[in-house]
């Protein structure tokens, strides 16, 4: 059995019962290092397969092989694995195989998820996620969900909003959607989640910092209905009161 489980943000709290059983009943954990260590005290004597980053498909590969000897696997994501996370990659490479392995897919409370109740309700209605990576998506498609979510008045999360190699995505982003968003726009932003450090700042699309974002922050922008109430951010669902 292959588990591809989410574990949430990062704390315990955040993470499901099911999640924590799958760890607890598998032999072989695969996993990113820094989400390994944010489940260290459960995986205590398990064996462990990390590598990094940019080794997702050998990753994933080596869980497929592992199980295959009978041994049950945990492959772990932050967040959920369905959202920018290992489950696609697992199941596809899975459906390539002749003798299919068991796999279940265990759910987890997604960034935009954990932010959105750090600051408020903004994601009450219509919401899309945009992951502002490059790196496996053509920049050019970026741009035009960017520009037609804007457009479309979606409350737009942004994933993966600015690293050192690509800092400039951000204000980039912010350019093509300030045809459709007005400077008023809300625009909330959670670093580390869950996580030590956890930091929310409530901007507007005119006093919007770049410099704040990081790779482990969450850039949530309003529609035209969302506002800010004090340090928190609503998205009206559209009750009449
Ligand atoms: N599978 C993950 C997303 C992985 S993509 C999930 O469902 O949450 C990585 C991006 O997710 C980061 O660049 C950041 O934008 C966001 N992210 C992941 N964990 C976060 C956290 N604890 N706090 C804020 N943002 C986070």
């Amino acid at each position: 059995m292959i588990y591809v489980i989410g574990i949430g943000p990062g704390c315990r709290e955040m993470m499901t019962e099911e999640a924590i059983e799958a760890i607890k009943k598998s032999d072989v954990i695969v996993g990113y290092k820094t989400y390994i260590s944010l489940i260290e005290d459960l995986i205590e004597g398990k064996e462990v397969l990390q590598n990094g980053m940019r080794n997702e498909i050998d990753r994933c590969k080596a869980a497929i092989e592992i199980e295959a000897t009978g041994k049950t696997v945990a492959v772990v994501s932050s967040g959920d694995s369905g959202i920018y996370g290992m489950a696609g990659l697992v199941l596809e490479l899975a459906s390539k195989e002749e003798k299919r392995p068991e796999i279940k897919v265990v759910p987890g409370v997604t960034a935009s998820i954990g932010a959105a109740a750090v600051l408020g309700a903004p994601i009450m209605h219509d919401f899309c996620h945009i992951s502002l990576s490059d790196l496996l998506t053509p920049w050019e498609v970026i741009e035009k969900r960017l520009r037609l979510a804007a457009d479309a008045d979606f409350v737009i999360c942004l994933y993966n909003p600015r690293s050192k190699g690509r800092s400039e995505h951000l204000s980039k982003a912010f350019d093509i959607m300030r045809e459709f968003k007005g400077g008023d726009t809300p625009v909330g932003i959670v670093k580390n989640v869950g996580r030590d450090g956890e930091e929310k700042h409530i901007m507007t699309f005119d006093t919007m910092n770049f410099e704040i974002v990081d790779m482990t922050t969450m850039v949530i922008i309003g529609n035209k209905e969302t506002y800010i109430d004090g340090d928190r951010m609503i998205t009206p669902r559209g009750y009449r009161l």
